[in-house]
């Protein structure tokens, strides 16, 4: 016996048990999708039964419990964000989907639910989304509510570049500080209203010494080569600098106050940023990183008891510490940023993950377990990326499923861009997902997608992220290719040669994969189709770039000096397409990262430029 979905959908919403019920069958009423692509809904209330959210503080949490009968369905939960994840479970097997911030899009109701009582609970106790830049902070109302709708439980400001605070070294900073003295209390406001971990902060840790202390206190700043220098991060064996340390943290939580987890890390460095005086020179930059962590945790029970900060594995500081323990306040958050994206985490094929999956498994023995350990990915970030939104469809759920196994207590993933995403989102819904499920089906999830958002489009657009899906993936495949020495994840090396010339023959699948992405698209389109068609246009323009200016480069190894400089006017022919997608849709908030990433990719492309113009290796 069950009932479905399409009955269900008509039936008005109510609430039993107390407040937190209320609120979860208001928020489940709000924002109905306007009708779209696939069926438009009735307006729940008239009918014959009723959706009833019930406050049941035995229901047991994390988690909610699903009572389908002929006339009632019953979302019990024992907390108001478990009654939320109900919801937003609810609301997709009804084919109502929240696709990106501020969207709502119905597909055809197509499920049934089985009559009985079953309990459902996420995969990951935290399930996180990183707001990472101003263009994405400047929809922070919307993209908490898209969180909350897709069953995420903890939002994450974070900012890049970050924003400075007494500290001034270049112009080009975050805005995130700027944007909490405004709006903190409001922020705050509402990740509790919709049940929300608010979390705060980013590369800050160096903020908290005063720079311009060094002329004074030269002794607090890393020791590099028998100098001191105030670049990076500080000295932590020195007490001078210990006590600064301190101070700063206790006006940053104060200035910041009432958010759950902190992330005060180190300077953004592959390596570099730590000292090598006596005091220091035993401990690796993951054990100072620790130890200045805990010396700010030690601030933060203090003035915030029941606050966790992050010890920040990452780059030099990914490998686990070995002398310094965490203070019971600080949690892991394991961001491997150099991993690769070809390939999933436990892949056995992939050497590069293979390491990554080890020094995962090191901190998790490090911090007693894996509940203290969560993953900080970067499935949406336009960075990393350079401006591409690859689907991830294989990747993620075997990510997730990964993840799930070493039972760690919380996966998030990175949204940071140099320009705005248009139209429906699908990477961050398919991460929200996969968050919940840990092992998504891909197909049946694009499919779901595809119909709710594009209606009788639905399998062309299908066929175009898949088609996209490959295109990524030969790029994202960087075999042993370690990036530039300044360089990001995807600024590629030619060391070993072999190697580029493997790449090389992946970009040429990359260009075919691009452009038969481009034709599974139908010609007329409009609505969302028309959005994710724009959508579209970006990730096309930067992987094609990248993929010729990869040929190019190439081809000067191969001494056809005439083709390379073919294939580098092809990469500019891209890059114009990708600036004017660009400053058509863009806008003051995404300049800060745009504009630099523009100039970086062209820098790129003048370097092969040179090269194929005779100069050997004009790198500096
Ligand atoms: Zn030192
Ligand atoms: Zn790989």
């Amino acid at each position: 016996m069950n009932i479905d979905a399409a009955t269900v959908r008509r039936w008005r919403v109510e609430s039993e048990g107390g407040e937190p019920a209320a609120l979860a069958a208001a928020e489940f009423r709000t924002g109905q999708p306007a009708a779209g692509a696939g069926e438009p809904p009735a307006p729940p209330g008239e009918r014959d039964g009723a959706i009833v959210f019930r406050l049941e503080r035995e229901a047991g949490s994390p988690g909610f419990i699903v009572e389908a009968g002929p006339e009632r369905l019953v979302i019990a939960g024992a907390s108001l964000r478990d009654l939320l994840d109900g919801g937003a479970w609810l609301r997709r097997e009804l084919g109502l989907l929240a696709p990106g911030p501020g969207r709502e899009a119905a597909g055809p109701a197509e499920g049934r639910f089985p009559f009985g009582r079953r309990a459902f609970r996420g995969a990951f106790r935290e399930r996180g989304l990183v707001l990472g830049c101003d263009g994405l902070h400047e929809q922070w109302r919307e993209w908490f509510a898209f969180a909350s709708r897709n069953g995420l439980n903890t939002v994450f400001l974070h900012d890049t570049p970050p924003s400075t605070w007494d500290r001034l070294l270049d112009v080009r900073v975050g805005r995130l500080f700027d944007l909490w003295d405004r709006e903190g209390p409001a922020i705050a406001a509402e990740a509790r209203r919709l049940g929300l971990q608010l979390e705060f902060g980013g590369h800050h840790l160096s903020t908290l010494i005063p720079r311009a202390a060094f002329e004074e206190h030269p002794e607090w700043f890393p020791e590099r080569g028998d100098e001191r220098t105030e670049d990076f991060n500080l000295c932590v064996s020195n007490a001078g600098a210990r006590q600064a340390l301190q101070e700063g943290a206790r006006r940053f939580f104060a200035r910041f106050a009432g958010c759950d987890v902190y992330h005060l890390w180190a300077d953004d460095l592959r390596w570099g940023g730590w000292c090598e005086c006596d005091g220091c020179a035993e401990l690796t930059p993951s054990d100072q990183a620790l130890l200045a962590t805990n010396l700010v945790a030690e601030v933060l029970a203090e003035v915030a008891p029941g606050a966790r900060i992050a010890h920040l594995a990452y780059h030099d500081t990914i490998t686990p510490p070995t002398q310094v323990e965490p203070r019971a306040n600080v949690d892991a958050l394991w961001a491997p940023r150099n991993r690769c994206y070809a390939h999933a985490l436990d892949d056995g094929a992939c050497r590069r993950n293979l390491q990554h999956y080890l020094e995962l498994r090191g901190l998790i023995a490090w911090f007693g377990g894996p509940e203290r350990v969560r993953a900080f990915e970067y499935y949406s970030d336009g960075i990393l990326f350079k401006w591409m939104a690859p689907p991830h469809l294989g990747v993620l759920p075997r990510d997730a499923a990964a993840y799930r196994e070493l039972g760690i207590g919380g996966l998030l993933d990175l949204a940071v861009s140099p320009r705005p995403w248009w139209g429906p989102n699908w990477h961050a819904w398919w991460f929200a997902r996969c968050a919940w499920e840990a092992d998504g089906d891909a197909e049946e999830a694009l499919a779901t997608f595809c119909r709710a958002n594009f209606g009788e489009h639905a399998a062309a657009f299908a066929e175009a992220y898949r088609r996209l899906e490959t295109a990524c993936l030969q790029l994202l495949e960087r075999g042993n290719l370690e990036p530039m020495r300044l360089g990001d994840v995807l600024d590629y090396n030619d060391d070993p040669f072999e190697e580029l010339r493997e790449l090389a023959g992946r970009a040429g699948r990359a260009l075919a994969e691009f452009a038969a992405a481009v034709q599974a698209l139908p010609i007329a389109v409009d609505g969302a189709g028309l959005e994710a068609v724009e959508e579209l246009a970006p990730t096309v323009a930067a992987g094609m770039h990248l993929a010729e200016r990869v040929i190019g480069w190439d081809t000067v190894f191969q001494g056809d000096h005439a083709e390379a400089m073919a294939h580098v006017r092809m990469a500019d022919v891209h890059l114009r397409a990708l600036g004017d997608w660009y400053h058509a849709h863009g806008g003051p908030a995404w300049s800060t990262l745009a504009e630099l990433m523009l100039r970086s990719a062209r820098w790129h492309t003048n370097r092969v430029r040179a090269m194929a113009g005779g100069e050997w290796n004009p790198v500096p």
